[in-house]
């Protein structure tokens, strides 16, 4: 079937790109590993497929989804979200531009941004996000092209205003761009609320799994997105189609899991917050979260992430992070499993010692989908060693 964005999320995730196969019958899209494709006479494709990189019915069947789940008219599937974010920045900014991004942006964002693209003349503000006269401020003292927010932030939990922030954008002429990755579309769609373009890592949430990197890039503007195809065909960062594959597959489900991650992580949530052990909770689903009332607004739920910081101090977070048995201590967030992270020292390891360095007795927490009192009874057991 063909679906209506009139459809629900969930109906789009299973549905959109998914027509079953018409020789057989199969009702999955069958996997094309192909790289490149026979022609009826010279330049005669069969519907538009000519050479892998170009086109690839899998990872085309999972662009459709893309697009339909985030609202947007293109999605573009690549190798990771960094490549994603690359091809995104070099198809629509050029040498002199600038990027005002959140202080607390993702760290290997940040070292894209700084640490390779600064090289070849690409500005960069980082400012906090959530503070609209400050993000107005840097915007007019440079010749912005982007605004890039990441909301919720990564690990500070920061709730920003996506449509305040794409009229301040649009005011100044500049694009804004939201990295989804911690909402994933089933909470927030940023296209629906202003944003121009919506940037993911897909081997967060809509993977799933924790079983294949991913990235992609939705808009909703055929002159960004013919900008953006080509810069995805020239430099070639595509997702391969067995990547592809995996990628649909977790999207599927993305609608149920993100219901039982945000469940858990908002019983998780309020169980630390009367903790003694513990100086604060990042949770935007508690009440006395800064974001709360916004993210109600612009959220439907409130998302598996939660951080922790503890009076113990650095001490007290490391021993954390290494007493767990069900968190698994890992990188990356967003999968099945639960896992526990030290950011400063892992997923923001490369930002130590600049203004967007993590606080050091802060622990990051990705809410699996397990049977919640077991993820309870596993942080009260690793909370025994700092009492
Ligand atoms: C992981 C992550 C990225 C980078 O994506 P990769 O797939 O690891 O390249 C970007 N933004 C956020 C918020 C992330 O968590």
């Amino acid at each position: 079937m063909s679906v209506s964005e009139n459809q629900g999320f969930n109906t789009r995730a299973v549905h959109a790109g998914q027509a079953f196969e018409p020789r057989t019958g199969a009702v999955v899209p069958p996997l094309h590993f192909s790289s490149t494709y026979a022609q009826d006479g010279i330049g005669g494709l069969r519907d538009g497929y000519e050479y892998g990189r170009g086109g690839n019915p899998t990872r085309d069947a999972l662009q459709e989804q893309l697009a339909a789940v985030e609202g947007g008219t293109h999605a573009f599937s690549f190798s990771s979200g960094l490549a994603a974010e690359d091809s995104l920045i070099r198809a629509l900014m050029r040498p002199g531009d600038h990027i005002v991004l959140g202080n607390d942006a993702y760290g290997g964002t940040y070292r894209l941004i700084n640490g390779v693209l600064g090289e070849w003349g690409i500005g960069n503000t980082p400012v906090d996000m959530s503070n609209l006269d400050a993000v107005s401020e840097a915007v007019a003292a440079n010749k912005t092209s982007f605004v890039w927010v990441e909301t919720p932030s990564n690990p500070l939990m920061k709730i920003t205003d996506i449509q305040a922030l794409a009229k301040l954008a649009h005011d100044a002429g500049a694009l804004l761009v939201v990295d989804n990755t911690f909402a994933s579309p089933y909470l927030q769609t940023p296209l629906a609320l202003g944003a121009d373009v919506v940037v993911h890592s897909t081997t967060k949430y809509i993977g799933g799994h924790s079983d294949v990197v991913g990235g992609a890039i939705v808009v909703k503007d055929a002159e960004l997105a013919g900008k953006i195809g080509f810069v995805q065909f020239a430099v070639g960062a595509v997702s391969g189609p067995m990547d592809a594959f995996l990628t649909t597959r977790g999207l599927k489900t993305l609608g149920v899991r993100m219901d039982r991650h945000s469940d858990n992580a908002q019983a998780v949530a309020e169980w630390l917050l009367e903790r003694p052990e513990v100086e604060a909770v990042l949770y935007p689903g508690l009440p006395n979260h800064p974001g709360h009332e916004l993210a109600k607004k612009q959220m439907k739920k409130f998302g598996g992430m939660i951080s922790v910081q503890f009076k113990g101090g650095e001490a007290a977070a490391r021993k954390v992070a290494e007493a767990t048995s069900v968190f698994t201590l890992a990188e990356s967030l967003g999968g099945i499993e639960s896992l526990m992270n030290y950011p400063s020292e892992m997923t923001h390891a490369s930002v130590k010692g600049t203004e967007l360095a993590v606080p050091v007795n802060l622990i990051r927490l990705s809410c699996g989908i397990e049977d919640v009192g077991d993820l309870i009874a596993d942080l009260d057991h690793a909370f025994t060693f700092i009492q």
